[in-house]
């Protein structure tokens, strides 16, 4: 291609940044907590990315090539788009890895492609490049490979021996809209991915249970893609509401067991393709991502994985989108006044996770606190309860802080429409 690799990084991670299922790249300069910038000294191409505990690790995020033969209207990488191309060899790259991991800088890859060629060809060279890395590179840092639609099964398979975890993009919520916007995509192929993954995820599982039974735990493990599946859908492309996106995430979570489902807020191409101004007529016009609209999805989604809500309880035929003035437990209680105060002395764990302001920990705490005396509103506080938002719903020894008098005001003090106050999803990677 001619291009050098100091070239083709620079290339080839730039045109990786748009993939929110690997957070936000370390060179955007990224603000981490206390407002801190992380990211200004390091190389080309490293992200930090969140673990499920809160840890905080960089990742190699690169494009194995952005030369692709599809034209998805809302990709920087379309075929029809005019921008410089490359592509990495499997050795550059395990090489490029490797060294960036030898000195530090990374903890892992996450490694991604155009379709240059049939998907299994692709998938073969990003899995090559991650069982160079293990066999060959002694690379023991993890690996995020994204799985090509229409892949096959034996290459899904071959691809999970050597990465940690693997994800297929869901992109947008519905056929019709793939259609319109990423014609040579279908549902079919990337469904179809996803089942296979979980197939083979179960088969492995099971197989492992067996082996463990019958050697009496002295055989070792296969070894597939252990940390799951995950995906990314873009938000505010199409004209799909909320509630089609948080029906079809809830089905994605319940069918195949992913571990996350990544919002994107929508981002014209011709907004950072400097080279390519063309303004599809598909896309909207839309001036600034849905930044906030993808907060309120987060949180919608943290619902449904950690306080058991269900999909229709967060969004309704008549209320198809989630306010983006409040987070949507505190919007959920407002509309179910009757279903408050809840005394905190007495309810039990998934009653108090349904109170605004007190997240999974704190409910836990509450229940351990309240074995040895019982609570009262200073105590909650200090057990980490917001009581900003917690004050209208609860009674600690049958006394409210603040009764619910009017709904209407409340949500006025409790909005945050702007996106202060709003916590930035923890990223898994
Ligand atoms: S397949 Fe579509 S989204 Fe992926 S790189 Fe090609 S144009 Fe972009």
């Amino acid at each position: 291609m001619g291009h050098d690799l100091h070239e083709k990084i620079s290339i080839l991670s730039g045109a990786a940044k748009y993939d929110a299922s690997c957070a936000t790249s370390g060179s955007s300069g990224f603000n981490g907590k206390g407002g801190k910038k992380f990211g200004a000294t390091l190389p080309m191409g490293v992200c930090h990315s969140w673990t499920q505990d809160g840890r905080c690790v960089s990742l190699l995020k690169v494009l194995y090539s952005n030369v692709c033969k599809y034209d998805c209207a809302y990709c920087v990488n379309r075929a029809s788009a005019d921008v410089k191309r490359t592509s990495f060899t499997v050795e550059e790259l395990a090489e490029l890895t490797s060294e960036f991991y030898r000195r530090n800088y990374i903890e892992g890859l996450f490694l991604s492609s155009g379709i240059f060629a049939d998907p299994d060809i692709v998938m073969e060279k990003l899995t090559e490049t991650a069982k160079t890395l293990r066999t060959e590179r002694g690379f023991g840092g993890y690996i995020h490979l994204k799985l090509i639609p229409g892949t096959g099964e034996k290459m899904i398979r071959e691809a999970g021996k050597w990465a940690d975890r693997l994800s297929v993009n869901i992109e947008l919520p519905t056929e019709k809209s793939l259609q319109c916007l990423a014609p040579e995509k279908s549902k079919k192929a990337i469904i179809g991915a996803m089942n296979d993954f979980s197939g083979i995820s179960c088969e492995t599982d099971e197989s492992n249970r067996k082996q463990k039974f019958l050697s009496g735990g002295k055989t070792s493990s296969s070894f597939f893609a252990p940390a799951g599946q995950s995906t990314q859908l873009i938000v505010g492309a199409t004209s799909e509401d909320d509630r089609q996106i948080i029906n079809l995430t809830n089905s994605l979570y319940n069918k195949f067991s992913l571990k996350r489902v990544y919002y994107s807020a929508f981002i014209h191409p011709g907004s950072y393709a400097q080279k390519d101004s063309r303004f599809d007529p598909r896309l909207p016009e839309t001036a600034t991502p849905p930044l906030v609209r993808e907060h309120r999805l987060y949180q919608a989604d943290w619902l449904l994985r950690f306080y058991h809500f269900s999909a229709q309880e967060i969004l309704s035929q008549d209320e198809p989108f989630l306010d983006t003035h409040i987070d949507p437990k505190t919007a959920w209680a407002l509309k179910n006044l009757d279903f408050f105060p809840i005394e905190i002395n007495r309810a039990d764990y998934e009653t108090l996770l349904r109170i605004p302001g007190i997240g999974a920990k704190t409910a836990r705490r509450i229940i351990e606190t309240r074995r040895s005396r019982n609570l009262t509103i200073e105590n909650l506080h200090r057990i980490g309860a917001t009581l900003k938002r917690a004050r209208y719903f609860l009674t600690a020894g049958g006394a409210y802080i603040e009764k619910p008098d009017d709904p209407v005001r409340i949500r006025r003090l409790l909005s945050d429409s702007d996106g202060a106050g709003l916590q930035l999803p923890l990223f898994e990677f």
